[in-house]
């Protein structure tokens, strides 16, 4: 097995989480005994200070060139000032772009030993694994005509669907329940919009060629209550752009805290793979940020782009296993107390590398026998 990561650090935290992400990668494939060839690139405000350019030519083209690119975070106060088309977000917006992933995912899992954090009720989360499939690159995002008309003091914007468009996307959603608990909502507004209504037609027609999916559709403003109020009702989630957009932040809550969460972006022909929260330019260069949603990130990344399901769920059970032992960054301390005890993300990272090798070890002696 051959595996060619670029990996795009960024700034501020993003290249210490990517550091943690890379280490669980290697030890993957050392383990395994696959070839995983990592490059690295300049991307964001890091590549502005080395060329003027947010996404240099050099980076676009090896990231087109690999297998899948794992992404740390750009951005910081020191960019604001620059042009918008200089500023370390038009690198992020250009590479997702140049990518065509059409199809962004975004788990939100509630770990029982880190109850604590969220501030939904234990008994409300426990056991809650919901994955949003979001469209992303249509509606009202994408939508042509679009204006802000000053001189008549008003604005608009397209929402637009082709079949097609509703139909990949669909597609990636029952493909992923398949692999999970075999159950789609599609959210949408059918009751108003009629992109909604046609959004609804073809994932109904789609949801025949998976007849061991089970489809439930529901309007996105009641929707939005029962995914934090019966959050262990979901399963895979899909919706258009906008939707996607609001309820995958709303989510979060399950988790806990923004520095667990992690993304895929699939559907080009190179996955781009991201933990979801910023730079963190407040704690950037302390170690001390949680290296979790990368490393979910890079589990993500063996799911879909190299098809390494056991060593996925194996990077996945070490995060469980990891937080089960009381491992806890800082964001994830809940008292004083427990901040000043706070593990550095060097002995969280280590920690999960410790663990996943171990478990896959195990699986492979077992194997053997
Ligand atoms: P942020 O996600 O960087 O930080 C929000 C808060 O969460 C901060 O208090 C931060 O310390 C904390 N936090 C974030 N990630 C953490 C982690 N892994 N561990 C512990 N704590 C963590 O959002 P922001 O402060 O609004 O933005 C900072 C910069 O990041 C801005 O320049 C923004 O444009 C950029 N940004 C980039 C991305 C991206 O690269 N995908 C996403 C969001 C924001």
């Amino acid at each position: 097995m051959r595996l060619r990561i670029t990996v795009l650090p960024g700034d501020g935290i993003g290249p210490e989480v990517t550091t943690q992400a890379v280490q669980v990668l290697r030890t993957v494939a050392d383990v395994c005994g696959y070839n995983f060839e990592f490059t690295t690139r300049l991307i964001g405000g890091a590549a502005v200070e080395d060329s003027g350019h947010p996404l240099p030519k050099k980076t676009l083209d090896t990231c087109l060139e690999s297998d899948a690119v794992l992404l740390g975070a750009v951005g910081g106060p020191q960019f604001d000032g620059l042009a918008p088309h200089l500023r370390p977000e038009a690198g992020l917006l250009a590479i997702r772009q140049a990518l065509g992933c059409y199809a962004n995912l975004r788990p939100a899992i509630a770990h029982e030993s880190i109850a604590d954090c969220s501030p939904l009720r234990p008994e409300v989360r426990r056991g809650a694994d919901v994955l949003i499939v979001r469209e992303l690159l249509g509606g009202l995002y994408f939508g042509e005509p679009r204006a802000l008309d000053e001189e008549h003091r008003s604005a608009y914007n397209t929402m637009r669907y082709s079949e097609h468009e509703i139909e990949r996307i669909a597609r990636v959603a029952f493909e992923a329940a398949r692999e999970r608990k075999k159950k789609v909502t599609s959210v949408d507004k059918a009751n108003v919009l009629e992109t909604s209504r046609f959004w609804r037609t073809v994932v109904t027609r789609v949801a025949k060629d998976y007849p061991d999916v089970k489809l439930e559709h529901a309007l996105v403003d009641s929707f939005a209550m029962q995914l934090i109020t019966t959050p262990t009702r979901y399963d895979v989630v899909v919706t258009e752009n906008l939707f996607g957009d609001i309820l995958s932040d709303e989510a979060a809550v399950i988790s806990g805290s923004l520095g667990l969460l992690s993304s895929a972006s699939i559907g080009g022909p190179v996955g781009l793979y991201e933990p979801v929260h910023g730079s963190a330019p407040d704690i950037a260069g302390k170690g001390i940020a949680n290296p979790l949603g990368a490393i979910a990130s890079a589990a993500m990344l063996l799911r879909y782009s190299a098809k390494l399901i056991g060593e996925a769920d194996g990077i996945e059970a070490a995060i469980r296993n990891t937080l089960d032992a009381g491992y806890r960054t800082a964001d994830l301390a809940t008292s004083e107390a427990t901040k000043k005890r706070a593990n550095t993300t060097e002995q969280v990272g280590a920690r999960v590398a410790e663990t996943v090798s171990d478990m896959l070890n195990r699986r492979m002696a077992y194997h053997a026998v």
